[in-house]
């Protein structure tokens, strides 16, 4: 087994933000380090055990989404080669390697820009409710993990205290960003989708939603540009289902975290911290999974 990194220490380079799973580092006023640890998390906190290989997974998936994606849209790494790492990290390699990537610092749009082709979460909720995901119509009697008539963006404003992002109209987004960068964030997280559903398809793999965010960076002749940043398309950002046996009219059994969340729930954990640690079958075989949607994603099989 490797060595599960669950914090990482880089001496006095400053830590920008300990999310849920990433350490952000930043490096200098244009450029940021993110690494991904081995924590997870499952119904917003983050869990006492860290699962291995997951931060090198995830990053590596990041890696192949982006280059995949290119065609489509620029993105934010500048290079995962630690080699190409400033000195200054030297250091702390043997903390950074496989799981680190060097990215360039953006002005972030507010936006998490979500899309959807099934009706799952918290787009589910909105539906029962009202009919309708972030003010879009959609045909009455739909089941829960439907299919959707087509793949509608269903924007969510960040929330930084932990708590859940919030489902905003097209309209919020308008205001908040302006036409024509909502506009462009729309089309873009469209063809994303499109893109990355197909290719999610010929692996056996049903991407029903998935988070993007996006960022400003200034090219090279001083001028804007829209930048995919953060990570793409992991398990962590997206829920992948099984095409295989996909079932609707029920929740899909989550791909990456389903024995993590029957574990939790099997000993009535009260969803309050401190979260449990986890016993090692469950570590193990969520690690499996893990490594199970790399290689499907990727026809890769080392790491
Ligand atoms: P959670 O763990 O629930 O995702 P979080 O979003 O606060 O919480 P992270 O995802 O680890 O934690 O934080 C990543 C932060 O970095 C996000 O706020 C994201 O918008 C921001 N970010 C991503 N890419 C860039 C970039 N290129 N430049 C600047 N900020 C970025
Ligand atoms: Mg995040």
């Amino acid at each position: 087994m490797p060595a599960i990194i669950l914090e990482t220490h880089l001496g006095s380079l400053p830590l920008t933000a300990r999310g849920k799973v990433r350490d952000i580092y930043a490096l200098s006023a244009d450029q940021l380090l993110f690494v991904a640890s081995d924590r997870i998390s499952a119904f917003d906190h983050v869990l006492g055990s860290g699962i291995p290989f997951k931060g090198k997974i995830l990053t590596r998936l990041s890696l192949f989404w982006f280059d995949l994606l290119k065609p489509i849209v620029p993105n934010h790494l500048l290079t995962a080669d630690t080699a190409h790492f400033p000195p200054e990290l030297e250091p702390f390699l043997d903390q950074l390697e496989g799981r680190s990537m060097l990215v360039k610092r953006a002005k972030m749009f507010p936006v998490e820009c979500v899309v959807r082709g099934y009706l799952s979460g918290s787009g589910w909720k909105d539906y029962q409710q009202t009919g309708s995901v972030c003010g879009i119509k959609l045909p009455a009697g739909l089941r829960e993990s439907d299919r959707l008539p087509e793949p509608i963006f269903t924007p969510a404003a960040k929330i930084n205290t932990g708590g859940h992002d919030e489902n905003i109209s097209y309209e919020t987004v308008q205001k908040t960003i302006g036409e024509s960068y909502a506009d462009a964030l729309r089309t873009l997280t469209l063809r994303i989708y499109e893109k990355a559903t197909e290719h999610a398809a010929s692996k056996g793999l049903i991407l029903a939603d998935t988070k993007f965010e996006f960022g400003l960076t200034t090219d090279k002749s001083g001028n804007d540009q829209i930048v995919l940043a953060d990570e793409v398309l992991t398990p962590d950002s997206s829920r992948y289902w099984p095409a295989d046996s996909y079932n609707p009219g029920r929740p899909q059994p989550s791909f990456d975290k389903q024995f993590v969340r029957d574990y939790l729930e099997s000993i009535h954990w009260n969803k309050q911290a401190p979260a449990p640690a986890l016993p090692k079958e469950v570590v193990f075989r969520t690690s499996e999974k893990y490594l199970e949607a790399y290689r499907s994603l990727t026809g890769r099989t080392n790491l």
